[in-house]
């Protein structure tokens, strides 16, 4: 008999060369035959893609946020995949990432960003760009970045001083 083997692609690296196994919609390993898998994922890109984030932030870990629904972290999890030098790359700097070490610098995180109007994107950033941008949004981040680099010296121009004043007092979503 001719058994017809399908091997199936990880629906976020589409890696041809890696096995992807079925997974259900929660996450577990899909057992049932007769119903379709929801996901096929490699074990590269498992524990990334079905990372549960953690909706608790601040430094008691007392403030909650929006956390993104299976889908959209789906979403981020594939734009964050660079198919030309397989790896995983921060969303803001692109750095490429470390998926085994929780302890790493460059451990993918979830970032919340702002767009204009205010909708909230998630975001795959490295650990410790996630910890310095913080609870700025990235255009405050941008504008931050130059002035401190300008301020971090013995006696840095007044001008640049007061510039950076300005944009943190002006954070929007910091909290405390
Ligand atoms: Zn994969």
């Amino acid at each position: 008999m001719n058994r017809r083997v399908v091997i199936q692609t990880c629906n976020i690296c589409k890696d041809k060369d890696r096995r992807a196994k079925g997974y259900t919609a929660t996450g577990q390993v899909w057992k049932n035959e007769s119903k379709a898998p929801s996901f096929w994922c490699c074990d590269q890109c498992y524990p990334l893609a079905f990372r549960k984030p953690n909706p608790k932030r601040g430094r008691g870990r007392t403030r909650r946020v929006r956390i993104p629904t299976r889908e959209q972290w789906f979403k981020s999890v594939r734009d964050s995949w660079d198919s030309r030098r397989h790896c995983f790359r921060c969303q803001i700097t692109h750095v490429a990432l470390d998926l085994k070490n929780k302890k790493s610098p460059v451990y993918p995180t979830l970032e919340h960003a702002y767009t204009r109007k205010g909708a909230v994107r998630f975001l795959v950033v490295a650990s410790a760009i996630n910890d310095m941008k913080s609870d700025l949004t990235l255009s405050e981040f941008r504008k931050a970045i130059p002035l401190v680099c300008k301020c971090l010296k013995r006696n840095p121009h007044a001008k640049h001083v007061k510039g950076l004043e300005k944009v943190l007092k002006k954070l929007k979503q910091w909290r405390r």
